[in-house]
């Protein structure tokens, strides 16, 4: 498909092609995929991208970042809010849609440059009238109360009326097609007259009780005329509905446009909403659909402007890596710091839209280097939730903080304990019980925000607090072995989770010990640096010097399991007396296929992991390990990891460079790029993979560009790319500057200073002042 197939309404809007994501072919079991890839979202909600007449298959869900119920349902998840998409088009009582009719044309088109959907369709109905509708559809950053949708309908064979409807329905529920899951999270409030014209429905939440309105009005023009006629509302149990109707003529275009506005209580009061979100829309008629989509795609050339990549020489996969950038900036919020990045973004349901150690470890880098008052919303998130993360280590018999595992709005722990499989049994789910390690995530998200931001106000002021709070928690969690006189951490479960639980997993204690020792070091520092800061911080968390001798003991003496007289880090302890299993076959793709063994026994009693767990160690703390030790350890566990989760091809991508693995590093980064455009995991309909889009990001920056910080902080660029790439060219925002980096093909990287101070960085082996 190309954009000539489009009329100048669209494709003088489209940017070139190396922005844009295509969808030419119309395959209803394909549309939850296509939901999730064409969702948009503006920070503060997210759509899916379903189709406006609405069709069989179909999860069409919006959420507001930060709305979460519980109900009768395991968790605290994003309840599915009233979605506004909803446009039908009838001629004489013929519903003009792609199930509905036959499709003579079909296309749809994603542009991430400039945050919209596009899309096209010629359609036949039974009585042989053809209809060509083009679209186009946005939800503004510029003001993200504000969304919109335009069609262009052209009535190609004939005369006559056609009917508009314009919906707002507030029946959708969420887990709409899992029949034991299926939840409704909100009641409705008010269904009415949003004014003269237009639909109001407003809904709250059922546990909090947390209005949430939203107002749509529909217009059509015709050579700049407003042509709806005979408008009439209608009220059909939760849904609002406004009709009118368009006579058009044979060959002549009609524009219809559908202006809509949501606000929570969160942003006004309840009873102000229906007023307030009324005057949102008068106030974007006035401004016009046009005046506001540019001003929606000039805040998008900015923050293109820093986040985006360029690869010269493989222009498919340059697109790919864009469509996974465009999703993570689309979600992250530079103006609220009460919500996080779920692990599905604002585009699918999975995971209930919790936020998990994927954002400290995949995405934050990426907020911090590009985004950094996202970044810094991001820390301060985990600030606000410290408390009850502290009533979390308390309930579960630990002293300090102990983050959930699954985070939403209130900091409990909402990874549900027991779930249910399609025959209905239930099964305990010990996730949050073992996995502990994200507490450290936490811990090690502020230590490198800090060190890529220089954001010491928040280090002073609150992220010391967190760390303190985070080291107290790992170190009640160790147990003193007297026998062996080490501290361990037993029955717990590292990144790996198809091994559940373990004892002395290395990446958790591992982890845990390095939170113990920045954190003495950062005591003494602060207390040198900033006397006050640390009386605050001594206050606060009652910390005295007899835990602190504890809590070095611990470090000191913490159990790092590895096979004694080699190089071999082991995952846990046991692990290397499991069935020594390894991958032996990998597929057409050069994917690793499931070894046979498998069939008779379950992966954890094998060495096959689900995921990068000492390789992840590695990839975080490879400045504490030699060469040879990081090279034998990714060899080894490069054999026996299955990938079975999306947070590991992207890790193995940077790592393997990093051992001089270089086509297997581009193997993993195809796989980690194209993981939802080409659905490699199977599940793209429940969501993006949020922690793999900002793995993307690191495996070209970290990987690739070969950006790293040395041991003094200072930036280091030392290019490593595939001989296929004639060039590389991104931005990053260090100690108050703006970078332009640029490789060659002969991996050399030029670096120059856009804005703020000169700073000094490591290039090609030689430090500079940029
Ligand atoms: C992975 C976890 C991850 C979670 C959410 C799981 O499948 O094993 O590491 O945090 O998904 O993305």
């Amino acid at each position: 498909m190309s954009r000539e197939m489009f009329s100048g309404n669209l494709r003088n809007r489209l940017h070139s092609d190396e922005w844009l994501i295509w969808q030419d072919q119309y395959e209803a079991k394909e549309n939850l995929k296509y939901e999730s890839l064409f969702a948009l979202s503006n920070g503060y909600l997210g759509i899916r991208g379903s189709h406006e007449e609405g069709t069989k298959i179909t999860l069409p869900y919006l959420y507001i970042n930060g709305v979460f119920d519980k109900s009768e349902t395991f968790m605290r998840e994003l309840s599915t809010l009233p979605n506004w998409l909803g446009i039908r088009l009838y001629v004489e009582k013929e519903l003009i849609g792609i199930e509905d009719c036959e499709i003579l044309e079909f296309s749809r088109v994603l542009d991430m440059k400039g945050a919209f959907l596009g899309k096209r369709v010629r359609l036949k109905d039974s009585k042989g009238r053809e209809t060509l509708i083009e679209g186009i559809r946005f939800v503004s950053r510029n003001n993200v109360h504000r969304m919109g949708i335009r069609l262009y309908v052209t009535p190609l064979n004939y005369s006559g009326i056609i009917e508009v409807e314009s919906i707002i329905d507030g029946t959708i529920i969420n887990f709409y097609d899992a029949p034991r899951f299926k939840v409704k999270h909100t009641y409705m409030t008010a269904n009415e007259k949003l004014a003269a014209d237009g639909c109001y429905v407003e809904v709250a939440t059922r546990e909090n009780h947390l209005h949430v309105g939203c107002g749509c009005r529909i217009e059509a023009y015709a050579d700049g005329k407003q042509i709806l006629g005979n408008r009439m509302i209608s009220r059909f149990g939760e849904q609002g509905v406004e009709f009118g109707d368009i006579h058009v003529e044979e060959g002549k275009e009609v524009e219809i446009v559908k202006y809509v506005s949501m606000y929570t209580e969160r942003e006004c009061p309840a009873y102000a909403l229906h007023t307030t979100i009324e005057k949102e829309i008068e106030g974007f008629v006035e401004t016009g659909f046009d005046q506001e989509l540019k001003a929606h795609e000039d805040v998008y050339k900015n923050m293109w402007e820093n986040a985006d990549i360029q690869i010269t020489g493989d222009d498919e996969l340059n697109r790919a890596v864009r469509f996974n950038i465009f999703h993570l900036m689309s979600t992250g919020n530079e103006h609220d710091d009460h919500v996080n990045v779920g692990a599905k973004l604002l585009t699918g349901e999975e995971y209930g839209g919790h936020a998990f150690w994927d954002t400290e470890l995949f995405m934050l880098p990426f907020f911090s280097w590009v985004f950094p008052k996202t970044a810094q919303n991001l820390e301060n998130y985990r600030y606000h939730l410290l408390d009850a993360a502290r009533a979390n280590a308390h309930k579960n018999g630990y002293k300090g903080a102990q983050y959930p595992w699954e985070s939403a709005d209130d900091g409990t722990e909402q990874c549900p304990d027991w779930t249910i499989e399609p025959d209905g049994t239930c099964y305990r789910c010990y996730v949050a019980v073992y996995e502990h390690h994200v507490t450290a995530a936490v811990a090690y998200g502020i230590y490198n925000y800090v060190k890529i931001t220089q954001d010491m106000d928040f280090l002073y002021s609150k992220g010391a607090e967190i760390l303190t709070e985070t080291a107290r928690f790992l170190a009640s969690r160790c147990e003193y072995n007297k026998e062996q006189d080490r501290y361990e951490i037993n029955q717990v479960t590292g990144p790996d989770e198809w091994h559940e639980p373990v004892n002395n997993n290395l990446y958790t204690n591992y982890l845990a010990r390095w939170n113990l020792g920045y954190v003495l070091s950062l005591l003494a520092s602060i207390k040198k640096e900033n006397q006050e800061a640390y009386d605050i911080l001594i206050e606060k968390t009652g910390l005295t010097e007899a835990e602190t001798a504890h809590w070095k003991e611990v470090q000191e003496k913490m159990y790092l399991p590895r096979k004694e007289g080699t190089r071999l880090l082991e995952q846990f302890e046991g692990y290397f007396e499991l069935d020594n299993v390894t991958i032996e076959k990998y597929d057409e793709n050069d994917w690793p296929v499931r070894p046979d063994a498998l069939k008779t026994k379950r992966a954890r009693e094998t060495q096959i992991n689900k995921q990068a767990d000492v390789v992840m160690l590695l990839h975080l703390m490879g400045n504490e390990f030699d060469e040879e030790t990081i090279k034998e350890n990714y060899a080894y566990y490069e054999k026996r990891t299955l990938h079975g989760s999306s947070l590991s091809p992207s890790i193995f991508s940077v790592m393997g460079l990093k051992v001089g693995d270089d086509s297997k590093a581009y193997r993993y980064l195809r796989r980690a790029a194209f993981i939802d455009l080409l659905n490699m995991q199977g599940n793209t309909r429940e969501g993006i993979h949020a922690a793999n889009t900002g793995g993307v990001w690191q495996t070209i920056v970290f990987g690739f560009a070969g950006v790293a910080q040395r041991e003094d902080g200072m930036l280091k660029v030392h290019p490593n790319m595939p001989k296929e790439w004639q060039g590389l060219t991104f931005r990053l925002h260090y100690r108050g500057a703006w970078l332009e980096i640029t490789a060659d093909g002969s991996n050399q990287a030029k670096v120059i200073r856009l804005a703020g101070e000169p700073v000094e960085a490591e290039i090609n082996g030689k430090v500079t002042t940029i």
